[in-house]
């Protein structure tokens, strides 16, 4: 039985044309870019050759783009670099991803006001509560682009009109660029995160993008390169990992997206006629804040969302919970309590994340061997 892979929101494969761009820079062209010679000059040409694409795809400078061993360290520099001292406050949203959550927290350990915004039924953050959650004293203010759990996209211009000029904005932009047109300058925010592997490119690079004029503390020292914002040796291959997969993301973005979307719309119609009862945590296609096309969170009351991923892996489907799973119990999700889904939605919900790499057979495939495993659970909860 060949497994279907529906948890491209944890990763993604490397597409062959990534890694054929990449080969170069482990073997023939292997200088550190920082060298002032011939070798070192060729390796530093890619490295800033590969800056410069990445930043025309999303309407950054060059300059505005530091590279990082990923999304989680992204989030930790800039919210570690944009938070002020106490008592400086804090406005998060309560469905962030840990890597922006967990930072938070730490700066509310050292004394920072940490307040949440509220987010409605479907996640969204309204952009009116901006308003009235600011204060003089708010310095940072991080709300993610889309989100992992449920695909929930946020009107981040919307929500930076709305807040004072003197606070700084943290986007992180992980799951959705790539997946749509992400434009950092149009957004308006002080900084975006976003990671290679989410997008078919290498594991262990991402990259914050910093708007020219902000100072960024460092969260490591040790060198000049990368400004000093994020010294150590820049990993050329993987640089051009990540440039390489974002230009083949946004060559192909109209294609991928209208064949993920019928992917979609055909996985949740057979789950809604094999599977009742389904409940979708999320935006329906077509509603306002409509999300990612590829993120799909349902819940099937009835059964318990352990044993059903326990099951459905056994039946050759890669997916996930809409838990956290900690210390071996399953934790209630954060985002969709922040949404007030009910407890047998909670405990009941998977997440489905696909790729325009599946094709409908596939879907079909996948969608039928759900529902034997739904229909079993239901009916012996104990298996
Ligand atoms: N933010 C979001 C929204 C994510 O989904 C992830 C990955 N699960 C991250 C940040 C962390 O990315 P990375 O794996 O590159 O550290």
């Amino acid at each position: 039985m060949q497994t279907i892979y529906l948890d491209n929101n944890a990763t993604t494969p490397l597409l062959p044309a990534v890694a054929e761009a990449m080969r170069p820079f482990g073997e023939g062209i292997y200088g550190n870019p920082a060298s002032a010679h011939g070798v070192g000059r060729k390796a530093r040409q890619a490295l800033e050759g590969a800056r410069e694409r990445i930043a025309g795809l999303l309407d950054a400078v060059p300059d505005e783009v530091t590279f990082t061993s990923g999304a989680t360290e992204a989030n930790n520099l800039a919210i570690f670099s944009l938070a002020g001292e106490p008592p400086a406050h804090i406005l998060v949203s309560p469905i962030e991803h840990p890597s922006v959550a967990e930072p938070v927290r730490q700066l509310a350990e050292r004394g920072l006001v940490v307040d949440e915004v509220h987010v409605d039924s479907s996640g969204l953050v309204p952009p009116e509560i901006l308003g009235v959650s600011v204060r003089d004293e708010t310095c940072l203010i991080a709300i993610q682009l889309g989100n992992h759990e449920t695909g929930v996209v946020q009107d981040i211009w919307k929500l930076v009109a709305a807040k004072p000029h003197a606070a700084k904005f943290h986007c992180d932009a992980t799951q959705a660029v790539g997946k749509m047109p992400v434009r950092f300058h149009e957004l308006g925010v002080t900084t975006l995160s976003f990671s290679a592997h989410k997008l078919h490119g290498p594991k262990g690079i991402g990259a914050l993008l910093l708007r020219r004029g902000t100072r960024l503390k460092p969260l490591i020292w040790g060198g000049h390169q990368q400004q000093g914002r994020r010294p150590g040796t820049e990993p050329v291959a993987l640089v051009v990992g990540l440039a390489t997969a974002l230009e083949l993301a946004y060559r192909d973005m109209e294609t991928r997206q209208r064949h993920v979307l019928g992917l979609r719309r055909a996985f949740l119609h057979r789950l809604r006629k094999d599977c009742q009862p389904v409940i979708l945590n999320g935006p329906e296609e077509g509603a306002a804040g409509f999300g990612l096309p590829h993120t799909l969170n349902i819940s099937f009351p009835g059964c318990q969302a352990d044993a059903l991923l326990m099951n459905l892996d056994l039946a050759g489907i890669a997916c996930s919970t809409g838990s956290a799973c900690s210390s071996g119990s399953l934790l209630p999700s954060p985002v969709l309590k922040a949404m007030g889904v009910s407890a047998e939605r909670l405990q009941s919900a998977m997440r489905f994340s696909l790729s325009w790499l599946l094709s409908e057979s596939e879907i079909d495939d996948a969608s039928g061997r759900i529902a034997a495993v739904c229909k079993r659970l239901r009916q012996h909860p104990q298996v």
